[in-house]
């Protein structure tokens, strides 16, 4: 049997975001998304809203996916969770230098699990949880950006500043 973990910040959940979670689903065994709760960003949504977020958009889509929270490093959570791959999705040549140094970084300190690069389609390969959150601030729309569940709570909290 072979867990996945795909760890992020997920602030919010993207097509993207889902698209990888598809693609490794399909791949192995067991996938575990790991939400990050030591991010040096300040998040725009709780860990404990992400959570939910996610719980009820995969739930009923996915058998093999489950959603978990970690914080500290990401290869001893792995290793807890006896998982032998991290899965990371790169959208374009800017986001491969910065993985490049954290696969080889947590290789170093975990030398039997692999990560395991995965290309979103190319309609989400300009898509980030950022830019998102901007277009939100703004008052664009990113309907077709994010699930319905994101869409309405980003109104909400945009609503309020404004
Ligand atoms: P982090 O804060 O670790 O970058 P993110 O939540 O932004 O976490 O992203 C988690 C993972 O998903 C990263 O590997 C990132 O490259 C990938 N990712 C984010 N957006 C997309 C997308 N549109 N297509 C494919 N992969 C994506």
């Amino acid at each position: 049997m072979t867990t996945a973990i795909y760890p992020g910040s997920f602030d919010p959940l993207t097509f993207g975001h889902l698209d990888i979670i598809e693609r490794s689903a399909r791949l192995f065994d067991n996938v575990i998304v790991a939400i990050l709760t030591n991010s040096q960003k300040v998040p725009l949504f709780t860990v404990e809203e992400r959570t939910y977020i996610m719980r009820e958009i995969l739930q009923p889509r996915f058998r093999n996916v489950v959603v978990d929270v970690f914080g500290g490093l990401l290869v001893d959570y792995a290793k807890q969770k006896k998982a032998q791959v991290i899965v990371r999705g790169i959208r374009a040549v800017t986001d491969y230098e910065y993985e490049f140094q954290m696969a080889l970084m947590n290789r170093r300190l975990t030398p039997d699990i692999e990560t395991v690069f995965m290309m979103p389609a190319e309609n989400y390969s300009y898509l980030s949880s950022r830019l998102v959150k901007e277009i939100a601030e703004l008052g664009g729309s990113v309907a077709g950006l994010v699930p319905e569940i994101v869409e309405k709570r980003l109104k909400q909290l945009f609503k309020k500043e404004n």
